[in-house]
């Protein structure tokens, strides 16, 4: 019998790669984890946390406007940026500890370094040059923003990596992308005074979403002033003084800005990992290749996460670490269950969306049922926002399960997430008919809307 160093090695400590290392540790399996920048990857370190408390900080210019229509009146309201990296960054550094402190009490071996495939059960421990070798191999990577190089001056932008580290709040920001990322980050910036414009090479934003979310998101934009330019990209950036850059666009006009940030797309982490030390097969895109069970073109080797964009979202990875960790250990083959991914735009306002949008739903069924609720919500009768709340529920109306909903609104992201165990227990649209409303909320809309706005027959409107 071979014996190896380890019986799991982890390549990545982010999300996925952490939850994989600590469970199998903890049950006693011997388990080395490496990483190369810091633990809690990308969700952690600069993704989901400190994007969410940078929300957090943006959404208090329009609590201090909505407060003057309630009675109150605030003098001398400024946003200092230092200080809200700072606390931002203080509290990345005390998460990041508590990740080193939960692998570290699970006996894993922590490896701060790169770590890359020499053969199918040997990684390269770059830093120190040690080679360790595994009976299992998790690859949890991840995946970098796309910066897109192919572009003039493309060094001069920056990304979503970048953005918790500017010294100083842009005053005019452009952004390229149509996706949750730029479309988060116009928001932010927005409400914490920054000028934004987008540009994006598509003709809607959120590209998979349901079209009357898109349809609200734009509206809103436009509302909040903030300037978007569609079926446009960057064609060249260039520096036009010390502070401004000059970015070129397709359509043949130019903007001038403090800062551009690219949110085009994000690809897995594969280059250079000695993939094909390994005979690990990736796509067309990079990503590498697994089965229902994650596992790579090894039997022993598997992949997780971003790193396999199947759904780049913190709870995918970690859910099929867990799945891996019950295949491997637990004589208990599990594959990750991809039905009803719950999803959030944390835009102001928030959209949460479950199941499939309307364009998707006609493309399998034949009866649906539409249910729409467009409202102005309580709190903007005194704030004075214009501002609407969409909720909509598609329903199968043979069976009538409800096979999706998106809520544009305040809350939307915290709704969508109980509303996603109730379509996973196969919730009907009579069970929600039968729920008792709670009153005065927004989500009480979701059980008191009796009557379908409109049905889809064989792809028809009726
Ligand atoms: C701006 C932004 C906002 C986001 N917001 C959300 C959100 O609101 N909700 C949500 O669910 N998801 C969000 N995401 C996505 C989420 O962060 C990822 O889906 C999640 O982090 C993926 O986890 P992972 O384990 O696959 O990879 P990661 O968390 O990226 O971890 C991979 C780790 O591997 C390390 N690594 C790479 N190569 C090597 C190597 N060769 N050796 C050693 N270490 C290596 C990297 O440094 C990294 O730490 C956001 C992402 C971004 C960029």
């Amino acid at each position: 019998m071979s014996y190896y160093d380890f019986d799991l090695f982890v390549i990545g400590g982010g999300s996925g790669g952490v939850r994989a290392a600590r469970v199998a540790a903890n049950m006693g399996k011997r388990v080395g984890i490496a990483e190369e920048y810091r633990l809690g990857g990308t969700c952690v370190i600069r993704g989901c946390v400190p994007k969410k408390l940078m929300m957090y900080a943006s959404e208090f210019s329009e609590h201090f406007t909505a407060s003057k229509g309630f009675g109150w009146t605030i003098k001398d309201i400024e946003f200092s940026w230092s200080t809200f990296i700072n606390a931002q960054k203080k509290e990345i550094k005390r998460l990041e500890g508590l990740y080193r402190t939960s692998i570290a009490n699970s006996h894993a071996k922590i490896l701060e370094s790169r770590a890359e495939l020499i053969d199918p059960h040997t990684v390269k421990i770059i830093n120190t040059n040690e080679k360790i070798t595994a009976k299992n191999i998790i690859i949890a990577t991840g995946a970098s923003p796309n910066k897109n190089e192919y572009v003039k001056g493309s060094e001069l932008c920056i990304t979503s990596n970048d953005v918790f580290e500017l010294e100083k709040q842009p005053q005019s920001i452009l952004i390229e992308g149509g996706g949750y990322i730029a479309l988060e980050f116009a928001s932010i910036f927005s409400g914490l005074g920054t000028e934004v414009t987008i540009v994006y090479r598509g003709n809607e934003f959120l590209p998979q979403f349901d079209q009357s979310i898109r349809q609200e998101i734009s509206n809103s934009f436009a509302h909040r002033n903030i300037k978007f330019i569609t079926q446009t990209t960057i064609t060249e950036v260039t520096q036009a003084t010390n502070n401004e850059l000059e970015v070129q666009l397709s359509n043949g006009t130019s903007v001038k800005v403090d800062q551009v940030l690219c949110a085009i797309g994000r690809v897995p982490n594969t280059k250079n990992l000695g993939l094909e030390n390994a005979n690990i097969e990736c796509d067309y895109k990079g990503a590498i290749k697994v089965d229902k069970y994650c596992r790579t073109s090894q039997d022993h080797i598997f992949a997780l996460g971003d790193v396999t964009n199947i759904a780049q979202l913190t709870p995918v990875a970690i859910h099929q670490a867990m799945c891996v960790v019950e295949t491997l250990y637990k004589d208990n083959p599990t594959c990750p269950d991809y039905e009803l991914i719950p999803t959030a735009v944390f835009t102001q306002p928030e959209i949460g969306v479950v199941g499939l949008s309307e364009e998707q739903a006609v493309q399998k069924y034949k009866e649906l049922d539409i249910y729409r609720a467009h409202f102005r919500p309580m709190k903007a009768t005194l704030s004075g926002s214009i501002e609407k709340t969409l909720m909509k529920m598609i329903v199968h109306a043979e069976t009538q399960r409800i096979v999706g909903v998106h809520i544009w609104g305040g809350g939307a992201a915290e709704m969508i997430q109980l509303i996603t165990i109730a379509l996973k227990m196969g919730a009907k649209k009579s069970d929600f008919d039968q729920t008792m409303a709670l009153h005065p909320t927004s989500a009480e809309e979701l059980v008191t809307t009796y009557t379908p706005s409109y049905k889809i027959r064989e792809g028809v409107i009726i």
